[in-house]
């Protein structure tokens, strides 16, 4: 799934293009992926005819704020990826426009909804597994929705320093890496930034949250900035279906050290073979000799 780094590299790509564009038309290949309004006729209605303003990232939510007080909400969920192009319709499928990863990478291959803009380009919602979420909301109203309002402080912003990291954690009670994903608490980490960031704090996944020291916290809190920035930096992970608003892959996936690593030796030179946990329907990767 997509996380923070990832969102925020799609985020940065829309800025750079969409702003001043109009939508001229709508494609909805799922209607299930839309939330809000109730019909993809409504949603097509709100959407039609208004221009792109901005683009910005809350949480692991993308916003792209549009005149007329709209904001189109999108979350990507498991699969889900924006992206940005020139596609035409034959035969009554969308194809891509020319060589490259839109049209030769196979993950860039599942449209489910396509924006038509006023430059004669598109933006499309790419969604393999059909999880992705798209809403419309009123701008001056996105404080009371709760995808946005129940969201924990972002851990990239400035504000968010040791002491509200104790803040919002401190007070919790349960495993630390489910602490950790849990965007009511901090917005943004999933699965493979959790397990990066225990590993580089020497904390097990499943350690108690209530049971952990002022100094494992600290550790903890250590680790969430820079593996987050540098991910950034090198546009996300693409170890499976993840793609920029280009179709192209990220790089962090070079610089993980505990994810999907299993039988691996770890990177930390401790004698540990990186170990695999099922936890709710959810994979964990750490070393059981210096994460104990
Ligand atoms: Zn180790």
């Amino acid at each position: 799934m997509p996380e923070l780094p990832e969102v925020q590299t799609v985020v940065s790509d829309l800025q750079k293009v969409l702003p001043g564009k109009k939508i001229e038309d709508i494609w909805v290949g799922w209607k299930k992926s839309i939330k809000h309004p109730k019909t993809s006729e409504l949603f097509k209605k709100q959407l039609i005819g208004k221009k792109f303003l901005s683009a910005a990232r809350v949480g692991k939510n993308i916003l792209l704020y549009l005149s007329g007080n709209t904001t189109l909400l999108i979350h990507q969920k498991m699969t889900g990826h924006m992206l940005y192009g020139k596609w035409k319709v034959k035969n009554g499928k969308w194809n891509a426009v020319g060589a490259g990863p839109h049209r030769d990478d196979p993950y860039n291959r599942f449209l489910r909804m396509v924006f038509s803009l006023s430059n004669g380009k598109q933006l499309a919602l790419c969604d393999m597994r059909k999880f992705a979420k798209v809403l419309t909301w009123p701008t001056s109203d996105l404080g009371k929705l709760p995808d946005i309002k129940d969201l924990g402080p972002d851990p990239t912003n400035k504000e968010f320093d040791f002491k509200k990291f104790k803040e919002v954690i401190g007070s919790k009670r349960g495993k630390i890496k489910q602490t950790l994903m849990d965007q009511n608490i901090i917005a943004g980490i999933g699965n493979i930034y959790a397990d990066e960031i225990l590993w580089q704090a020497d904390v097990h996944p499943f350690a108690r949250v209530e049971k952990l020291k002022d100094k494992k916290l600290k550790d903890i809190f250590k680790a969430v900035k820079p593996i987050l920035t540098k991910s950034i930096k090198m546009r996300g992970t693409s170890s499976s279906d993840f793609r920029d608003a280009s179709g192209n892959k990220g790089s962090f996936q070079k610089y993980l050290k505990v994810y999907k690593k299993e039988g691996e030796e770890c990177a930390k030179k401790d004698g540990g073979i990186i170990k695999r946990v099922k936890f709710g329907g959810r994979s964990s990767h750490f070393c059981p000799v210096h994460q104990k």
